[in-house]
């Protein structure tokens, strides 16, 4: 243990502690209710049965049918699925050719574009960003061509927490036919996703991310939608996921997904204050502080900031030793710090960039732990600065 006996977990954007209820509700399919759910006897049944509770269970809170839901192995998983399937499944009925996206997606996303780019002649269009990381679904109408098959814009950042503009993002491609996927990953449990009111064709989530389990993620995909599953095998979920299903991380997922979305406009409300003290107190204590992304339209429990001149990585070692876990989304490129892709596609230089810092609170946060952090923060930021 480092200077401090406190440990404080402010990285829930990174992942979040399964919640004891969801752990309870996968407990029997990793035990008496271990069977395959493809296969037909009363084992197999059993967990058959318990994947299609869960299927039905988040296609309740997601507002969908439960045949539009597709278990993954991850977010990533589900993310891959969306963009290739939609494009390969385009490219076989000579659809078209250009996919639409932002330049600040996650990995998931910005990695399989520039795959699909690079690797099968996919034409790629990122739509630039305002200085909070917003896309104007103006420009974005702008970017749609004749050829264009599937746009991609994140529901809320994960690096600055930015809410996009997704409902009227999603009204925009109907409007020209073009099929919609948004990355919710950081999003369940923080917006509300009623999908039967929006025009989202492809959602991805994952459960890790909001108290449930590792290693299972989920992907709507609106009836209709064609799909080339990305993994080939036998014909598990659809056809569109093959593999041997995750019965307890599907059970685990739906648990989790149910209880984020009883507690959230509470818990939002909750955490909101909390995420609203420590942005005042750190912009008010630490000279040449910024706060990332939007000041309004940001994720209730995210608090992201740029810090000039300082290296954000070193700020999260220096947290660490005061038992406090935050992240920085600063790249590092041959030992040289760089503003991440999407700071640097919000405008921010190279001395405001590297000093990028997120807080991501949860269940567990509290006042204290908002206190602990602006009693410790400056004081890292200014040794820092002094070259120590
Ligand atoms: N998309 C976003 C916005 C994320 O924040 C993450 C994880 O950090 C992912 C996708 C990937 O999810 P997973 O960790 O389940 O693969």
């Amino acid at each position: 243990m480092g200077l401090s006996d406190r440990r404080v977990y402010l990285d829930h954007s990174a992942t979040t502690p399964v919640h004891p209820q969801v752990v309870e509700s996968m407990a029997p399919y990793w035990s008496e209710r271990f069977g395959n759910a493809a296969s037909p006897h009363a084992f197999g049944q059993a967990a058959a049965n318990g994947l299609e509770q869960a299927r039905r269970a988040a296609a309740d809170v997601l507002g969908c049918h439960p045949a539009e839901i597709v278990f993954t192995g991850s977010g990533t998983e589900a993310v891959n699925l969306a963009l290739r399937g939609a494009a390969w499944a385009a490219r076989q009925t000579g659809r078209g050719n250009h996919i639409v996206t932002t330049p600040v997606e996650h990995h998931a996303v910005a990695s399989t574009v520039d795959q699909l780019r690079d690797l099968q002649g996919f034409e790629v269009t990122r739509v630039p960003v305002d200085e909070y990381g917003h896309v104007d679904p103006d420009d974005l109408a702008s970017a749609i061509r004749s050829d264009t098959i599937l746009v991609s814009v994140m529901a809320a950042n994960n690096e600055v927490g930015t809410v996009q503009r997704v409902f009227r993002i999603g009204q925009v491609c109907r409007e020209r036919g073009v099929l919609f996927h948004t990355d919710a990953v950081q999003a369940a449990g923080r917006i509300p996703l009623e999908l039967d009111d929006t025009n989202v064709d492809l959602l991805a989530l994952s459960a890790h991310k909001f108290y449930g389990p590792k290693g299972i993620g989920l992907l709507y995909v609106r009836r209709g939608v064609p799909l080339v599953p990305v993994i080939t095998g036998g014909d598990h979920e659809r056809g569109r996921r093959p593999g041997t299903v995750n019965v307890a991380g599907a059970v685990g997922l739906a648990a989790a997904l149910r209880l984020v979305e009883e507690e959230r406009v509470a818990e939002c409300a909750r955490l909101r204050r909390l995420r609203d003290r420590l942005i005042k107190g750190v912009i008010a204590s630490i000279p040449d502080s910024r706060l990332t992304g939007h000041p309004v339209h940001r994720l209730s429990n995210h608090a992201s900031f740029v810090f000039r001149g300082v290296e954000g990585r070193s700020i999260v070692l220096g947290l660490d030793l005061e038992g406090i876990a935050a992240s920085s989304g600063a790249a590092c490129a041959e030992g040289e710090p760089e503003p991440s892709p999407v700071l640097a596609a919000m405008g921010f230089s190279q001395d405001w960039g590297i000093g990028s810092l997120r807080f991501a609170l949860g269940h567990a946060n509290d006042e204290e732990d908002v206190a602990h952090v602006l009693d410790v923060l400056p004081g890292i930021v200014a040794r820092l600065r002094a070259g120590g």
